[in-house]
């Protein structure tokens, strides 16, 4: 690279070969970057990004679910800029700090009644793996060692290290790895698309489909209940799977059932946490208090990484006791708790603070319903479903005859291109399009959005 350069496509263009030369970028074929454009970013603010040549690019994705406020939010900034002029870093393991214990007590007020400890982690599938590891260590110090299984619902996602992916049910990135794997009980999906086989029918309520899907899970339980540990779940919507969404009943007949059966409840609000489903939390539509609730992404807005395991006060007391017990929680990460992270959280959370965002998420979620109204009758889309401000478009070969696409065709990537084009990141998953943008979209960003969409659709749809 030549530093002087004072053309910016070319810095941008040569970022990009720097980047190919050096990093093994996530989730990615990397051989696809031979023909498939890597997209070099300088600045973002709000819902935009910036590419080094002056490109703006609409986030309608939050760069992967976490970017709640958009971009560089100032009183996020505000608070980490502050935050790293005092403290930036100490073990959490003998010391304490103000960030950590002030976000602490906030979780606590905000989360569902009855979680009332904090357990620190840096990243969504950490999170997972500590509640795995808390509820069977809980069930072993209580006296049921016996408990050392897990139930998962078909077609979820917990993360990808090794406990985490054992848990989730998508086979594009389990498969590989099974052998490696602890294998869980898998109970199925209340998923209401339509395109779930043997699934709803088009009269069906997601409701009653919900519960007479529930009939089938709640059997399974009862016959593993001695040896289950916990059942883990995304509540009311399946992100990774492909936007799969289901009724709150679901959950709260989850909820009786693992209490009569001493089961933990796991929720992994690690994607539906901080208001993306228009209610705080998911569980909230559900109104109940899971044994276990794992968050991450939109925590800090986006800007830092931080996770967090809540738990109750009966479980913690049951690793509560003299040293040479050894019932202690000896789970720990070298940036467990990090203050800057915490200070990022506690920016996030003052922006919740500033006013109903709750209503503005279900206003703006609205908003996307409507302006995509001629995707309904699309012949080749099968399904609109939205769930707060998640708004997803399946794509099927036939609809009617419930004939999905096969994943080799790619279709999904072509809209990804076109979307690009236009300057909108859309990031399909399989043939599921869908919208996630920033909770700081105006409505005439989202009338672009919308427009942007329905035009990516005919594309990939194209013979
Ligand atoms: C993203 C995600 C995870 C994993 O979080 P990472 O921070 O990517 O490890 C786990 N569960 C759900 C529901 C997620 O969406």
């Amino acid at each position: 690279m030549n530093p002087t350069s004072p053309d910016p496509a070319n810095a941008a263009s040569d970022l990009v070969s720097r980047s190919r030369a050096v990093v093994w970028h996530p989730c990615t074929q990397m051989k696809d970057h031979e023909w498939l454009p890597l997209v070099p970013v300088a600045k973002a603010e709000g819902v935009w990004l910036e590419t080094p040549d002056g490109k703006r690019i609409l986030d309608a994705v939050s760069s992967w679910w976490t970017n709640i406020f958009g971009h560089r939010h100032p009183v996020i900034v505000e608070h980490v800029k502050r935050q790293l002029d005092t403290l930036d870093h100490v073990m959490l393991a003998g010391f304490t700090h103000e960030p950590v214990v002030s976000l602490s007590e906030k979780l606590v007020a905000l989360t569902p009644k009855g979680l009332s400890r904090c357990c620190y982690s840096d990243n969504g599938s950490s999170a997972v793996e500590v509640a795995l590891k808390m509820s069977h260590h809980y069930w072993r110090n209580t006296g049921k060692p016996e408990k050392t299984r897990f139930a998962t619902l078909t077609n979820s996602y917990h993360g990808e290290t090794l406990g985490a992916l054992a848990v989730g049910d998508t086979g594009l990135y389990r498969d590989t790895y099974a052998p490696l794997l602890l294998t869980p009980i898998t109970l199925p999906s209340p998923d209401c698309s339509l395109m779930q086989d043997g699934g709803r029918g088009p009269g069906e309520s997601w409701e009653d489909y919900s519960r007479r899907r529930f009939s089938d899970a709640r059997r399974i339980l009862e016959a593993h209940a001695e040896t289950l540990s916990a059942v883990i779940i995304e509540p009311l919507l399946q992100c990774a799977g492909g936007m799969r969404m289901y009724h709150a009943v679901w959950i709260k007949l989850l909820r009786e059932a693992c209490d009569e059966l001493g089961i933990h409840l796991i929720a992994d609000e690690i994607a539906t946490g901080f208001g993306r489903t228009g209610h705080m939390f998911a569980c909230d539509h559900a109104n109940i208090t899971p044994d276990f609730m794992c968050l991450s992404k939109g925590i800090t807005g986006g800007t830092l990484p931080l996770a967090v395991t809540m738990t109750n006060e009966r479980v913690y007391e049951a690793f509560y006791d003299d040293y040479a017990t050894g019932k202690a929680f000896l789970h720990s990460h070298s940036y467990t708790g990090n203050p800057l992270a915490c200070a990022a959280a506690l920016g996030t959370l003052a922006v919740f603070d500033e006013c109903n965002w709750m209503a503005i998420v279900r206003g703006l979620g609205q908003l996307m319903w409507t302006q995509t109204a001629a995707l309904r009758s699309h012949p080749h889309v099968a399904e609109v479903r939205q769930q707060g401000m998640v708004l997803a478009v399946e794509l099927a070969a036939s609809p009617h005859q419930r004939k999905p696409y096969p994943a080799g065709e790619r279709r999904g990537l072509r809209a990804y291109q076109h979307a690009l084009d236009k300057g909108v990141l859309l990031r399909p998953l399989g043939n599921t399009l869908y919208l996630m943008p920033p909770y700081v979209i105006t409505p005439a960003e989202i009338g672009r959005l919308c427009e942007v969409l329905t035009e990516a659709v005919d594309v990939a749809t194209r013979t």
